[in-house]
């Protein structure tokens, strides 16, 4: 089963796709995560992305289509994936579909984590992400015990360029003007499914599970 997760940044869809990826067993495919990893091993695609990232821009089309795509083509991606963060565009999911065909796939189930930009702003000039593993803390809704300091692994705490002021309002207005259309595009197929993600992260996965096992 190919699952899509559709939310603003700070909606909650990165821990929601993990959780998800634990339960049914498939990868939680980031395409923020592997853009992080190929800037961390200075690949070619790594130093391009780097410049747009730096700009807190989103990175171009065919630079995300062909990392994506070909993360998808691994073994461990056969039995399906929880796509998180891609795609963006109705362009990428286009080249998405088609990549996917060509080699006989589809996507199954499309979720849209539905947040008010209020809550978002809230949530993100909070957060907090760990240097050893990202784990993510927020300094309003969920902060470590030792300020500054990873709980699980003893790690220092800093903020992403793109979780802060300018770059946040930018990202967002991005989300709210484009990724939105995203939407009607799988609505038109039948395969988008609301989610309320206004609520506990516990709530939010109850109900992805439901609508997963109800199809
Ligand atoms: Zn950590």
């Amino acid at each position: 089963m190919n699952v899509i997760l559709i939310g603003a940044q700070g909606s909650g869809k990165g821990t929601q796709a993990d959780l998800l990826a634990g339960e049914l067993g498939l990868p939680h495919v980031s395409s923020g995560d592997l853009f992080r990893q190929a800037m961390a091993e200075k690949t070619e695609l790594g130093l391009k992305v780097k410049t747009y990232m730096d700009r807190g821009e989103l990175v171009p089309d065919d630079l995300t289509v062909a990392m994506i795509l070909s993360r998808l083509a691994m073994p461990d991606c056969a039995r399906g994936v929880i796509l998180d963060g891609f795609p963006r565009t109705v362009a990428q999911e286009q080249a998405l579909d088609e990549g996917l065909h060509n080699v006989g796939k589809q996507i199954d189930l499309v979720f849209y984590l539905e947040v008010p930009r209020e809550e978002l702003l809230v949530r993100l000039s909070g957060r907090y992400i760990c240097r050893a593993n990202q784990h993510v803390y927020n300094v309003n809704t969920r902060p470590p015990k030792t300020p500054g300091v990873c709980d699980i692994d003893g790690s220092l705490l800093y903020q992403r360029p793109d979780d802060t002021g300018e770059a946040v309002q930018r990202r967002l207005n991005i989300f709210f003007s484009e990724t939105i259309y995203l939407l009607d595009y799988y609505r038109d197929q039948g395969k988008l499914v609301v989610i309320d993600g206004n609520r506990p992260i516990e709530q939010v996965r109850a109900s992805l599970i439901e609508a997963i096992q109800s199809r």
